[in-house]
């Protein structure tokens, strides 16, 4: 019998690439508060996911590299929604992927709230 763990490395991209996916397109600079876009932030251990976890030095907020993103709430782990959102690839708007769509649209949404 196949074991879930045994599938998971055959069709399954790694979890750090896919948080490190993730970190490169959410701060391609350098990492930022989601609260007050400070960059004085230190890193402060992992998140249950392994996602990286951050404090605000300014706001003193604690966030991840997953917070206010549709990988947050979400009870699949980082691997099995990458793997769901590559089988949306196909459906691109104007050659943006659906992956790069959600990120963009969390980094427009977040810059509407902090600058209203
Ligand atoms: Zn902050």
């Amino acid at each position: 019998m196949v074991s879930r763990e045994s599938v998971n490395e055959v069709f399954l991209p790694d979890k750090e690439d896919c948080l490190e996916y993730l970190r490169e397109q959410r701060w391609p600079d350098e990492v930022t508060c989601p609260h007050c876009r400070s960059a004085d932030t230190i890193k402060k251990g992992t998140t249950r996911k392994d996602a990286q976890r951050y404090r605000c030095q300014d706001c003193e907020s604690i966030f991840n590299d997953l917070t206010g993103t549709v990988f947050a709430e979400h009870q699949l782990t980082i691997p099995e929604m990458f793997h769901i959102i590559r089988g949306m690839e196909e459906h691109t708007t104007n050659g943006i992927s659906y992956l790069c769509s959600c990120i963009i649209l969390y980094r427009e949404c977040n810059t509407l709230m902090m600058s209203s």
